[in-house]
């Protein structure tokens, strides 16, 4: 398991996690960049879905990305629910896409820092949701993977986890 720095679709993993909206059908932020990697044909795919509830995950093809699978799962908007409810909705982001890559067989997984961009849930504590609940599960993969965009966020995971920097 590792925290790294960079952008999630330059990376080279079974399947990375797009922190999409309930639409499914592209947005700003990560979600926008995962969708410009990828192409047109990933919309497609993700009309064929029908949306995707807060803390539930599906998975779609890779298409032009390094990675061979997308797996789109919808954080909590950190202001709508109290602070324990949006913990509870984020924790089971991750865990809901670390359990479709395990029944889909995929080995290597890599996450950005869902909810944090403008979602607005606090970068700090985004990541410790984060890592502690990829910590659960890393014995089920090759490698796990958090990557952060900014150097703020990257600033606090080497704070709080320089185990895995
Ligand atoms: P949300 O709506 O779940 O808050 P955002 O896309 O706004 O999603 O932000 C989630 C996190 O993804 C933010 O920390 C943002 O800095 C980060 N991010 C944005 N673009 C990329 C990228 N290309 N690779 C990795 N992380 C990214």
């Amino acid at each position: 398991m590792k925290i790294i720095q960079g952008d999630i679709t330059r990376l080279s993993c079974d399947a990375i996690v797009n922190a999409a909206n309930s639409s499914l059908l592209g947005g700003g932020g990560v979600d926008g960049a995962i969708h410009r990697a990828a192409g047109p044909e990933l919309l497609a795919e993700c009309r064929t879905l029908h949306g995707c509830k807060t803390g539930e995950a599906k998975i779609t093809k890779g298409y032009n990305l390094p990675s061979r699978f997308v797996i789109h799962t919808v954080g909590p908007v950190y202001y709508e629910h109290s602070p324990a409810e949006s913990e509870s909705l984020l924790a089971a982001c991750y865990e809901n896409s670390l359990k479709l890559a395990k029944e889909n067989g995929l080995k290597t997984i890599a996450f950005p820092l869902i909810s944090a961009g403008v979602y607005g849930y606090p970068q700090r504590e985004a990541i410790k949701v984060a890592v502690e609940t990829m910590k659960k599960h890393k014995n089920d993969f090759d490698e796990t993977t958090l990557i952060l965009f900014g150097d703020r966020e990257y600033g606090f995971a080497k704070e709080d986890y320089p185990e895995f920097c």
